[in-house]
């Protein structure tokens, strides 16, 4: 027999289960988020493989928002969270879902429970629950209100939703068993008393689900075939399967996989959220977010992300990825499109001495090496440039191959230029430079075959515009913040975001819009911020231009 290769250990799960007909061959997956904070990179993982697995069978995938928590949830994230899955490339169609849909059936389901004898109405306090739960070792003992009649727990769970009693008095518990060794099983809570006004349903409830209770009831509802989940959730699938034995109703497929972890990020929307509530970054969407809204400001695409998360694999361990592979898809992808342009971002004017006053010349610079289909444009040379100041030194080393005196460099697309002096102010500090051009290097290059080891990039500095740009790192110091119980906010690291303001661009940028993604030479990616008007044009620094990804997968090759 042949031996199937499968691209994952899901995709091997689904395929037995087409091949036996479980489920009528259909292939159903669902996304589902707690609107409580906006999405991340881990929730990326989850999105591309449910959509992209339900698309590879001919199923569905639905977005469905599980809103059990009034106290965390809002609107806006709600809101956040369709953009952003729209923007990574889905779509659920017509299946758009809310658990809030659903709660008059689980209210009926509970009805159902407790006539079986199998959940009841009790007066614990959450304290007093964890302490009778018991532990790993030690059995957990029977509350004193397990042996309500069905009668007194019809009658007090109806007078929990009609609003009578106070938050926190009282709570459904399932009736499964005390001493079970998977302490999930040890009577957990179904409903909570909670007077808080719900995004979606108002004031209508005052009990709401918990997680465990509804997140089973809502794949059966919704007719999901495969749940895939994280691995913490392992061990709540005996719970999820007895509710639904007990309620005698359809029973999806639970299959666990271990979550997405990076280095130097945080990825749990508790945590994200003190970051923004905390002031420690400008909100959901700062550039150094590992958020999505934050990924795609600082110039991610769609694509990058997705091949990103293609690339981490699917598997049954927690790892952590490192954040260069990250960083080298995104790289791959701008390499390969970007369009190259020319920014100083710490400029040093150099004023070439023999070049006439007044000439100005529009020079060709190409669009894109790696593209030649993308065309040249025209950039303006006069007499006056900038260069970046780490370009020169005055007690230049031999091996310093750019700007020093007496020393010839090429400009791109431009001359060579040979610096003549280096003009200082009372304080020593250098101002300006002054050098020659040779008007036989046009276009960078000469025909005497004369060597120049530099290469320049510059700007005209009659015609060049002013920007601002941000330069960013990691946001934290530590490839695993908040590992073995440090407070994560100590491992922030306080150069995360370097803004420099006052860098010279060549005049096509002054066009840039937020899609447009570029590569300024020899410093990185860039693209325009939204914060960006007319007269202060930003950019973020996507990424650099160095790829320590592509050395590491080099070395294990
Ligand atoms: P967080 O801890 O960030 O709050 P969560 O699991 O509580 O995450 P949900 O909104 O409940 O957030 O997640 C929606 C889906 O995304 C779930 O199916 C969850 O398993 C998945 N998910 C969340 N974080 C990750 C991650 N780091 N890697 C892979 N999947 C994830
Ligand atoms: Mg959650």
């Amino acid at each position: 027999m042949v031996k199937k290769e499968y691209s994952n250990f899901i995709e091997e799960i689904i395929e037995k289960d087409i091949e036996s007909n479980r489920y009528g061959g259909r292939v159903h997956t669902r996304f589902p988020p707690e609107p409580n904070g906006y999405l991340h990179i881990g929730h990326a993982k989850s999105i591309c493989l449910n959509f992209a697995t339900a698309q590879k069978y001919n199923g569905k995938c639905n977005l469905r928002f599980d809103d059990t928590n009034p106290l965390k949830e809002d609107k806006k994230y709600v809101n956040s969270i369709i953009e952003d899955v729209k923007w990574l490339g889905f779509d659920w169609e017509d299946r758009l879902f809310y658990a809030s849909s659903y709660f008059d059936k689980m209210y009926e389901y509970a009805v159902l429970l407790i006539k079986k004898n199998k959940a009841y109405v009790c007066d614990l306090s959450a304290d007093e629950i964890r302490q009778y739960r018991g532990t790993l070792t030690s059995p957990g003992k029977d509350s004193p209100y397990r042996n309500r009649s069905i009668e007194e727990n019809l009658e007090l769970f109806e007078r929990m939703k009609n609003g009578e009693f106070e938050d926190g008095s009282k709570t459904l518990r399932a009736k499964i068993d005390m001493s079970h060794p998977n302490l999930n099983m040890r009577d957990p809570v179904m409903y909570r008393i909670l007077h808080t006004p719900h995004h979606k349903t108002a004031n209508k409830w005052s009990i709401y689900p918990t997680y465990d209770w509804a997140h089973c009831l809502e794949d059966s509802i919704e007719g999901i075939t495969h749940s895939l989940c994280t691995l913490e959730f392992a061990d709540h699938r005996i719970l999820y399967e007895w509710f639904l034995d007990e309620l005698g109703i359809y029973k999806p497929q639970q299959i666990e996989f271990a979550r997405l972890n990076l280095t130097y990020t945080v990825l749990s929307k508790r945590k994200l959220n003190k970051l923004v509530d905390g002031g420690y970054v400008q909100g959901w969407d700062d550039p150094r977010m590992p958020t999505l809204a934050g990924l795609r400001r600082r110039g991610y695409t769609p694509e990058s992300i997705r091949d990103f998360v293609e690339r981490t694999g699917v598997t049954k361990s927690d790892s952590v990825v490192d954040y260069a592979l990250l960083e080298h898809c995104i790289r791959d992808e701008l390499n390969r499109n970007a369009k190259r342009v020319m920014a100083v971002l710490e400029p040093l004017k150099v004023v070439i001495t023999n070049y006439p006053e007044d000439e100005v010349e529009e020079l060709d610079a190409d669009n894109n090496p790696e593209k030649p289909e993308d065309g040249v444009r025209k950039i303006p040379f006069c007499r006056e440039v900038y260069i970046e100041k780490e370009d020169f030194r005055e007690d230049a080393p031999k091996k310093f191959f750019r700007l020093a005196p007496g020393r010839e460099v090429r400009l791109k697309h431009a001359y060579y230029i040979t610096c003549t002096d280096v003009i200082k102010d009372k304080n020593g500090n250098i101002v300006e430079l002054h050098c020659t051009y040779d008007p036989k290097s046009k276009g960078g290059w000469t025909d005497d075959g004369r060597k120049v080891r530099g290469t320049l990039h510059w700007v005209s500095a009659k015609h060049c515009i002013d920007i601002k740009v941000r330069l960013y790192n990691h946001l934290f110091k530590d490839e695993e913040p908040g590992k073995d119980d440090s407070d994560f906010i100590e491992s922030l690291n306080p150069d995360s975001c370097v803004v420099l303001d006052n860098c010279k661009a060549e005049p096509s940028l002054k066009d840039a819009k937020l899609e447009d993604r570029f590569q300024f030479l020899r410093k990185g990616y860039f693209c325009l911020d939204k914060d960006s008007n007319k007269n202060n044009l930003i950019f973020n620094r996507t990424a650099t231009l160095k790829d320590s990804w592509s050395k590491i997968e080099k070395k294990t090759k």
